[in-house]
């Protein structure tokens, strides 16, 4: 992210000293996306996503590998998506909904046994 965006601010803005700062950031559970804007001018970069995504063949939101090896690894603890959900927010992190946790559970199941050759 940060060297695409030093090139493109390079082609675009030139003569600008470039002073970045993340902006748009979203989190989406445990993945994040963010781009950057440069204080100096009006330089915006679209939004990167900071997260491997799994490819499930279907449509839609591609799920990030960090999430979906989250349920992996509830799925085998004695924490539940309610408590995870307590966890995360006790950190500053907004929890998947209920519904995307389960899709990525289901994903996990998918993806398990290639994942760690469990
Ligand atoms: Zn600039």
């Amino acid at each position: 992210m940060w060297n695409n965006c030093i090139q493109l601010h390079a082609k675009q803005s030139k003569g600008c000293t470039p002073r970045f700062s993340v902006a748009n950031e979203r989190k989406i559970g445990l993945a994040w996306q963010q781009s950057l804007h440069s204080v100096n001018c009006q330089f915006k970069s679209g939004r990167y996503k900071l997260y491997d995504e799994l490819l499930t063949g279907g449509r839609g939101q591609k799920p990030a590998t960090t999430n979906v090896a989250l349920q992996i690894v509830l799925q085998d603890s004695a924490i539940s998506n309610t408590k995870m959900c307590y966890l995360l927010t006790s950190v500053n992190v907004p929890p998947l909904s209920r519904r995307r946790m389960q899709k990525n559970s289901q994903h996990g199941r998918q993806h398990k046994c290639t994942a760690c050759n469990g």
